[in-house]
């Protein structure tokens, strides 16, 4: 756990969220803000700053990332109708939150990049 990490608190069960999805290694949670009828955040359990950390530093755990989003998407019902996966990097794309998150939207028609 990494101090004062909002994602690390939330995993902790310091920080209540509404959890959807619970994997060994993976959380899914509402986002608080969302950009979509559906809008859940998959994270790692363990603290990794981003995408591209996940990828060199924790192998597979990327790919239980993905895994668990479709299992999301799959007790959200859109599986079929359709979702986006992202990972917002650095200012430019928004992001606020340090701890690797992969964002699942969907349940409605989404514009070409983002709402
Ligand atoms: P980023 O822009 O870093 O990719 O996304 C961070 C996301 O975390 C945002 O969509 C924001 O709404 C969400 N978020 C920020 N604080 C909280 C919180 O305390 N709880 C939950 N569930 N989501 C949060
Ligand atoms: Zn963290």
């Amino acid at each position: 756990m990494s101090a004062d990490c909002l994602f690390c608190k939330i995993v902790a069960g310091e920080i209540p969220a509404t959890v959807v999805h619970e994997g060994e290694r993976t959380l899914a949670f509402r986002d608080i803000g969302p950009q979509a009828s559906t809008h859940v955040l998959v994270v790692p359990r363990e603290h990794h700053e981003d995408a591209l950390a996940l990828a060199t530093d924790a192998p597979g755990l990327l790919d239980d990332l993905v895994t668990a989003a479709g299992e999301v998407a799959k007790s959200e019902g859109i599986t079929e109708s359709g979702y986006r996966l992202v990972f917002n990097t650095g200012p430019d794309a928004g992001r606020t939150v340090f701890h690797a998150h992969l964002h699942v939207l969907g349940g409605e028609q989404l514009g070409l990049f983002g709402r």
